[in-house]
């Protein structure tokens, strides 16, 4: 007999030499045995699957990257509304697919109501959800990860967007991949003094004598601003932008680009 599922793992087959039972009862090991999960996740982003489906691509801090099923939700009457729209960090219980699972039941756990009555908020957590989802792996648990995301959704829901914010979530989240960019000390030499210039292939500041190909001037003050951002803590970060601002979000963003290998598309709202 095929073994019963539990609540949490998926149900196992039968053994091997029981294969013509296995096939008769094939039908309910599809239909009826699967197995039921429990999970917690924030929505990175939806897409239509066939007629009136959606698959939903969420960031769980214990399984990484999900992406489910949630039948029906393009009906007029979903009886999922707009839970599961971006954004929204949601409880589910999902019944266990062979490749997808499936979202059979959702509720909100912080909707971040007024991050989405503003247009810079949006654009800013847009940001932040393209990155967590370029970096996020399927089955692979990221804590950390889902932290920065949560706590930078929940300041953008209390506070306006600052430019700050955004480069000190690009910073962090390098730093939760193990790619912190070296902002105290030259990436090349490790000295920590005249760090005039930054390089994204050699991972941070670096100094006026090793000055490696492809490094950048940046103005004075703007290494100590990145430094500050990349290990400040978004509740209490000043909101107002000063005069190193938008430049330290250039770095940021170009040095996140570079290790990602990729372009952050929501960032061209706010940093053109
Ligand atoms: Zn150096």
């Amino acid at each position: 007999m095929p073994a019963m599922p539990t609540c949490c793992g998926r149900s196992t087959t039968a053994p091997p030499g029981d294969a013509p039972r296995r096939e008769a009862a094939g039908f309910l090991t599809s239909e009826l045995l699967m197995a039921i999960r429990h999970d917690t996740g924030i929505v990175l982003r939806t897409y239509p699957l066939g007629e009136a489906d959606r698959i939903v691509v969420l960031l769980s801090p214990h399984q990484g990257k999900v992406r489910a099923v949630a039948k029906g939700i393009r009906k007029t009457k979903s009886r999922f509304g707009g839970r599961l729209e971006p954004f929204t960090h949601v409880e589910l219980v999902l019944y266990e697919g062979r490749n997808l699972d499936t979202v059979t039941q959702v509720e909100v756990v912080e909707a971040f109501p007024r991050l989405r009555g503003d247009l810079d908020r949006v654009a800013a957590a847009s940001t932040m959800l393209e990155a967590a989802d370029a970096v996020a792996q399927e089955d692979q648990a990221s804590v950390a990860l889902f932290d920065l995301l949560a706590s930078g959704l929940r300041v953008l829901d209390v506070r306006p967007a600052s430019p700050d914010l955004v480069t000190a979530f690009l910073l962090q989240l390098a730093g939760v991949l193990g790619l912190a960019p070296a902002l105290d000390v030259c990436a090349s030499c490790g000295r920590s003094d005249r760090l005039e210039r930054f390089s994204f292939a050699a991972g941070g500041s670096v100094c006026s004598t090793c000055r490696p190909e492809g490094s950048v001037r940046l103005r004075p003050g703007v290494t100590t601003h990145l430094a500050r951002l990349a290990s400040s803590e978004f509740a209490v970060m000043a909101g107002e932008p000063d005069e190193h601002s938008a430049e330290a979000m250039g770095i940021a963003r170009r040095f996140v680009e570079y290790h990602l290998d990729r372009r952050l598309v929501s960032l061209a709202a706010i940093d053109p």
